[in-house]
């Protein structure tokens, strides 16, 4: 079956279509700048790229051209070979903890759960709506960011705060990255020849947006993102954690609002304000290079608190068969592995540095005699999404 994975945003929308047999990306692209001007980047199987600048005045008319662009391109003949749908959903709330086919009650139900992610879940709906409208009977299936999460014990979820803001508001730890998380986490498992049901695992997704998860017998037990995905690691522009204080601090000294202050520390924080240079780890390396100081502190701090959520993971499961490296930076960096891995000493990690400077593949790249396995697992949400989705319709 030739499965269309979609991941929806406000202003742009990714696209893979899969044929689930091969499990090959037959066309892969992206719509940019939809609702402003619009512009379609698609590439075929061959690889080769092509870029539409076609007006997207809305997502619905994005995902006419992406069919457009799937028929011209020769992915498929005609819109009937689309066997299923699969949407990436960002927050899924408590209501889902797996994924499901879209039902008028599952997409009312998404509605509810805006509240919680207010950037993603609409846009998600939009996309949603417009593929029903393009591709009336075809089956859609939802692949929610924090479902995997919904396994994690009260005591990994609950914040230090009146128990009625969660009985209200559902305040709470939900964790994304889960698509992402579990794939890893179940790769690492075959990669490792690991027991599915007795496994500690500990997956690193640092790419832009950056989570820790502690994997255990197969299930999250703790992540490190929270109620939004603000919480935790240091990222490209996020803060992470930090003392909640800091916010009225900053907002007085300032004269902020707390809106004002929240988008700095979710655009204008992480390495990025950190250095002053980049949000993009390449970038912050170059720099430190060339001895440019607080890049070199903005990686430190990076590389530290990576290691501190790994260390509080293996104390939160009592152990660790793996820890694992995903997502851009996890699968490209040899530095921020080693980093993390000198942290580990105590358990005996040590590298192979050369498999450590490899990239793109699946690989253990700690020593043979190393007790806890390090490795490197890229991730592939789109073709986690494309299954799912098969299982589901
Ligand atoms: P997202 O999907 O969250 O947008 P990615 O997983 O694509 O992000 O990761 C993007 C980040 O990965 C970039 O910001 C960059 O810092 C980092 N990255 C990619 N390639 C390399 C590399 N070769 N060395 C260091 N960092 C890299």
């Amino acid at each position: 079956m030739k499965v269309l994975v979609i991941n929806c945003g406000s202003s742009s929308l990714k696209y893979q279509l899969i044929d689930s047999e091969t499990e090959k990306a037959l066309a892969t692209g992206l719509c940019e700048r939809i609702g402003i001007d619009g512009r379609l980047t698609h590439k075929t199987e061959s690889g080769e790229k092509i870029v539409l600048e076609d007006a997207l005045p809305n997502h619905e008319v994005a995902i006419k051209n992406v069919i457009k662009a799937l028929t011209d391109y020769k992915a498929i003949e005609s819109l009937d070979e689309i066997g299923a749908v699969g949407h990436r959903v960002v927050h899924g709330g408590e209501k889902f903890n797996h994924s499901v086919v879209i039902t008028p009650e599952v997409k009312k139900a998404i509605e509810e759960c805006n509240d919680l992610a207010p950037l993603h879940n609409p846009a998600n709906l939009i996309g949603i709506d417009a593929c029903e409208h393009i591709l009336p009977g075809v089956p859609m299936v939802a692949v929610f960011d924090t479902a995997f999460h919904q396994t994690m014990p009260k005591e990994a979820y609950l914040y230090g705060i009146p128990h009625e803001y969660y009985d209200k508001y559902k305040v709470r730890r939900y964790g994304f990255h889960g698509t992402s998380h579990s794939y890893v986490s179940g790769r690492a498992i075959e990669l490792g020849g690991l027991d599915p049901k007795n496994s500690k695992i500990i997956v690193c997704h640092l790419g832009n947006g950056a989570s820790i998860t502690a994997v255990k017998n197969g299930e999250s037990v703790d992540t490190s993102m929270g109620l939004t995905p603000l919480e935790g690691l240091i990222m490209g522009t996020r803060s992470g954690d930090l003392d909640p204080a800091i916010l009225e601090f900053i907002s007085k000294k300032e004269n902020l609002s707390l809106e004002e202050i929240t988008n700095i520390l979710n655009k204008k924080s992480g390495v990025l304000g950190m250095s002053g240079v980049s949000s993009d780890f390449r970038d912050l390396e170059d720099a430190e290079a060339a001895g440019n100081e607080r890049a070199a502190e903005a990686l430190k701090v990076y590389g530290y608190r990576v290691s501190k959520y790994v260390g509080s993971y293996i104390a939160a499961m009592n152990g660790v068969d793996a820890v694992v490296f995903t997502a851009g930076l996890g699968e490209n960096d040899k530095n921020i592995r080693n980093t993390v891995a000198s942290h580990l000493g105590f358990l005996g990690v040590e590298l192979d540095q050369e498999l450590n400077a490899k990239r793109g593949q699946e690989l253990i790249i700690s020593k043979p005699e190393s007790k806890v396995k390090v490795m490197v697992i890229p991730t592939n949400e789109e073709l986690a999404i494309c299954r799912e989705t098969v299982a589901l319709v």
